[in-house]
Formats: structure tokens, C-alpha cells, sequence
């Protein structure tokens, strides 16, 4: 085989493997948009941007949606300059006019409050976040959005399950969609059902401007950095154990758990019809090798995001 044809082969394999990940991603955004009712006719959803590939992935993908959706709903990024030291200004604008896509800059230096309140060698982020929160709900209201979208994956949302579980003694995650806490904004993940390794590929695939994370000079959270690592490890070694324990978040059987809560045993009687998940009580459970996971596969409810939009008939009904 000649050395143009080789070329040739791999290009064609790139462009089929390249198509093949935006589908699914576009896929995945879609059912998670549909199955947590995210994005409805007439929303504005306001896309943060912080310059990392998740967040370009995620206003990358919601705009093709967009496009073809059977909903019209409008999207502005924002993207939150905090003044650390070399950020580059320019890049986010420049992109975000390339693509024609509207969109907010808003300035404010929350890097200087920051290293002002909190003592040299302290963990920064909790303050930072509260901060950048602040502003992007004011900036929310003032933009009249209606849904406020974050770049957060799975692998963000298991990561913090483990998180919780290991330090804070909670079995609580990530959710795909929540009401913030000044309770006046709705909060969606429409990333919730994607896997950070797809980003990646589709961050180079896609060559977004990125604009690296580290420029507050803050330590990377090592707790974090330790469950991903243990989560990556499984991965390698049990692949599907991931989507599984994914999977498990939405198949939560309350009565199997021990939270008096979230559970009535202290009213339990008996006589009354087991609870939903049946108990075995005296037998062994059995677990089988999970089946395997259709990587575009999840079922869809009510009008899809994912559906075509109707045509126009000619006479504009
Ligand atoms: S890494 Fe830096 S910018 Fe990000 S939340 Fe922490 S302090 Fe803020």
C-alpha cells in the first residue's frame, strides 16, 4: 500500500470515528435534555463558558440542537473574566464572534478578593466558587435567562458520589438539574450523561480555544484528584463499571438503604405489599456482569429535543 492511500485510510477512519463521537455526544446531551425536561419552548438558557473544553463542548452541542429541534429556545454564553493574572482576554471573544453566537463578558475581579480573604497556602476554590456564583445569577437575571447550563460530565458527577461518600458521610451527587440556592434559577447539566474522555476528543476534534484552568495559581484539589484516579483505574479494569454505577444513581431503591428519612421503617408493619426492589431477606444476592452498555442507547420520553423540527408547509401552516 502506497503511503498516499495509507494517508488517505487514516483520514477516512478519522472522519467516521469523528463523526461517530459527535453523534453520540449530540445524543447524549439530547436524552439527558429530555429525560430531566432541561430546556423547554420558549427557554433562554444562559451558557457559562470558562474557556475548558467542557463548556465549549457543551454551547458547541447545544447550538446544533438548536438548530434542528421541534422547540425554539435562545442561547447566550457568558463567560466570567475574574481577572487572574493572564487570562486571555481575547480569546473567548474572538471565538464567540466567529460564531456568531450571543453573548456576555463580564468583568470582575474576584481573583483579588480572593487572595485577600483567604491566608497564602489555603484552599481558594470554595470562596471562588460562591463568588463566581453570585455574579452568574445576577447576570442571569439581568440577561432574563431562564436556564442557567454548566459544563459538568459524568465523570464530574460520580466523582463527586465518591466524594461525599468518602468525606462527607452522604450518599448525594451531582444533579442533572436543580433549583439554585437563591432559589430564583433553574440550573441544568445537559453534559450529565457524557463521559470526559468524549470531551476531550471533541474539544481536539472541534479545536476549541482552550484557556488553561490553572491561572489563579490555586493547588488542584487532591481529594478530587485521588477518586478520579481510582475511578480511571476502574475503568481500565472493569470497563462498564462506570455506566454502571452511573446507572445505579437512577435506580435508587429508598427501602434498601438505612435512611429513616427517606424511608418509613420506623412506621414499617407487616402485612403490607413488599416495597418496590422486593427483598430476598433470607437469600444471597446475586449480581450478574452488567449487560453491555450502548454507548448511544437511552431511551427517550415526551417530544424529543432530538426529533427533527416539522417542515413549514407552503402555505406557512
Ligand atoms: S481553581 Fe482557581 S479559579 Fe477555579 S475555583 Fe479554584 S480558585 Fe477559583
Amino acid at each position: 500500500m502506497t503511503d498516499s492511500n495509507d494517508a488517505a485510510l487514516k483520514a477516512d477512519k478519522a472522519a467516521y470515528e469523528g463523526n461517530k463521537l459527535t453523534k453520540r455526544l449530540r445524543h447524549h446531551v439530547g436524552d439527558a435534555i429530555n429525560d430531566f425536561n432541561m430546556i423547554e419552548d420558549g427557554d433562554r438558557v444562559m451558557v457559562c463558558l470558562s474557556g475548558g473544553k467542557d463548556s465549549y463542548a457543551l454551547l458547541d452541542i447545544l447550538l446544533g440542537l438548536q438548530k434542528s429541534a421541534p422547540i425554539s429556545f435562545s442561547i447566550v454564553a457568558v463567560n466570567l473574566d475574574q481577572k487572574q493574572p493572564g487570562f486571555p482576554a481575547d480569546v473567548l471573544p474572538a471565538y464567540l464572534e466567529s460564531i456568531g453566537v450571543e453573548y456576555r463578558v463580564v468583568e470582575e475581579d474576584t481573583y483579588s478578593i480572593v487572595k485577600r480573604v483567604i491566608p497564602e497556602g489555603k484552599t481558594t476554590c470554595s470562596l471562588c466558587s460562591r463568588l463566581r456564583r453570585g455574579v452568574l445569577y445576577r447576570v442571569a437575571e439581568e440577561l432574563g435567562a431562564t436556564k442557567i447550563a454548566l459544563g459538568h460530565h459524568r465523570d464530574d458527577i460520580l466523582q463527586t458520589l465518591f466524594l461525599n461518600m468518602f468525606y462527607g458521610g452522604k450518599l448525594k451527587a451531582m444533579p442533572p438539574k436543580l433549583v439554585s440556592d437563591n432559589g430564583k434559577h433553574v440550573v441544568i447539566r445537559p453534559l450529565a450523561y457524557c463521559r470526559e474522555k468524549d470531551l476531550e476528543r471533541y474539544a481536539e476534534l472541534r479545536q476549541f480555544p482552550i484557556i488553561p484552568c490553572n491561572l489563579c495559581g490555586s493547588q488542584p484539589n487532591l481529594q478530587r484528584q485521588v477518586v478520579k484516579e481510582m475511578l480511571n483505574d476502574w475503568d481500565r479494569r472493569f470497563p462498564g463499571r462506570i455506566e454502571t454505577m452511573f446507572r445505579a444513581l437512577q435506580n435508587v431503591v429508598p427501602s434498601h438503604l438505612a435512611d429513616t428519612q427517606l424511608f418509613g421503617f420506623v412506621d414499617l408493619v407487616a402485612g403490607e405489599v413488599p416495597a418496590a426492589g422486593g427483598d430476598t431477606a433470607f437469600d444471597k444476592e446475586e449480581f450478574h456482569d452488567p449487560q453491555p452498555v450502548d454507548e448511544d442507547g437511552q431511551a427517550r420520553k415526551r417530544i424529543s429535543i432530538l426529533d427533527s423540527r416539522p417542515k413549514e408547509s407552503a402555505c406557512g401552516g
